[in-house]
């Protein structure tokens, strides 16, 4: 059977969409990439139903590094200010723990939307409102993605030769 795509990113958050990013830069757009995320198009970045991504602030090493491998630069609006380091502090701002170093405030709203456009002009596809359930194997081969299109509510399947899990903390390629 003809896999469907050649790489499925399953969660199109931060680490998704970064990752279809490195994917394409590195096949020179030569693979059939599809990026499948719970959010609706609108919403790109929305962590669950009340919030948006977290990460409002990264290290500069982290971007510099991002940008010299794959070629792409965050920029404003999505970085929206520079900072000598963060404190991070525990829900009840008992603990603190500091992070010291140039870094960036990021624009919640705007990273996500601009990320996926930009994955777009790489020539990622995409699929919104889709929850993923599970994988599908093949004996121990990871051979597709399956889940609920969340605007039908009919079954989901995709199949794909590589499959990246980049949501709840996992990642497995
Ligand atoms: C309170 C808090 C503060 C944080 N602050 C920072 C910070 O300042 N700096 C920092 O670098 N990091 C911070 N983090 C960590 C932050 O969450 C990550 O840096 C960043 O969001 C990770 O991106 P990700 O793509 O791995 O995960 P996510 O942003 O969670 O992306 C996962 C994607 O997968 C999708 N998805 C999830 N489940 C499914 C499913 N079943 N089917 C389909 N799609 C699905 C979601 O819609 C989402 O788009 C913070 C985390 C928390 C909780």
């Amino acid at each position: 059977m003809e896999a469907d795509y050649d790489v499925i990113v399953a969660g199109g958050g931060l680490t998704g969409t970064i990752v279809a990013q490195s994917i394409s830069y590195y096949s020179n757009q030569n693979l059939r990439i599809i990026s499948i995320d719970r959010n609706p198009e609108n919403l790109p970045g929305r962590k669950s139903s009340p919030g948006w991504t977290c990460g409002d602030a990264c290290s500069k090493e982290a971007v510099d590094f991002m940008t010299e491998r794959i070629k792409v630069p965050w920029t404003r609006p999505e970085i929206e200010h520079d900072v000598k380091g963060v404190m991070a502090f525990s829900p009840d701002k008992e603990t603190k723990i500091p992070f010291d170093g140039d870094g960036y405030m990021l624009n919640r709203q705007k990273l996500p939307e601009i990320q996926n456009a930009r994955t777009k002009k790489m020539g990622v596809n995409f699929d919104f409102e889709i929850n993923l359930t599970g994988l599908i194997y093949d004996g121990q081969q990871v051979i597709g993605v399956q889940g609920i299109d969340n605007k039908t509510k009919q079954p989901y399947k995709k199949n794909c030769k590589n499959c990246c899990r980049c949501y709840r903390n996992y990642f497995y390629a």
